[in-house]
């Protein structure tokens, strides 16, 4: 456990349309996911099939790809601990009906195939995905200064959970 985790995001077509990348975006920034690479892309059809293989047998399969490639995408990526899982919990559920408010999804979408963002749901799609939408070069890793205040061990901040243990009586 290490807050080293990386996670991929995207702001959907409509999310930029409706002006909601601000928004979207702050939930990130304020829960304190570190923010790794970000861009606006129009990505191809092809592309969008390679980013959701796993879902081609779906009757949705179709009019979902036409929907991402109806206008471009903010894609993202951010690191924290935990950041897939919680990343999901902020959004959460793939239908916004059945979503709770202060969620993304139960605040600003009412259908699901209109749900203006998409966040990995395990750490092996969040590896894919990151590799799918940026190369080695886009991403960036850096000190952010806000770490320190976000986790509460020192060791935690340095990537290192092994040494938490020895380190838990002397922070801080
Ligand atoms: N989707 C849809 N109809 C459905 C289920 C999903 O249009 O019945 C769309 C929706 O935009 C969703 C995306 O397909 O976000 C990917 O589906 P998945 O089941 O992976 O949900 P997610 O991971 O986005 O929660
Ligand atoms: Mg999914």
């Amino acid at each position: 456990m290490a807050n080293s985790e990386h996670t991929f995001v995207a702001i959907k077509p409509d999310g930029v349309q409706r002006n909601l990348v601000g928004e979207t975006i702050k939930h990130f920034e304020q829960k304190g996911f570190c923010l790794i690479a970000m861009k606006l892309i129009q990505a191809s059809e092809d592309f969008l099939k390679e980013h959701y293989i796993d879902l081609k047998d779906h009757p949705f399969f179709a009019s979902l790809v036409k929907y991402m490639q109806s206008g471009p995408v903010v894609a993202m990526v951010r690191k924290g601990l935990n950041v897939v899982k919680t990343g999901q919990v902020m959004l959460r559920e793939t239908n916004s009906a059945d979503s709770k408010p202060g969620t993304i999804h139960g605040d600003f979408c009412i259908q699901v195939g209109r749900n203006i963002i998409h966040g990995s749901d395990s750490v092996e799609s969040a590896e894919k995905e990151i590799d799918l939408w940026f190369q080695p070069e886009e991403r960036v890793d850096y000190k952010s200064c806000a770490q320190n205040w976000i986790y509460e061990c020192q060791v935690m901040r340095e990537q290192t959970s092994v040494l938490c243990l020895f380190h838990s009586l002397s922070y801080p």
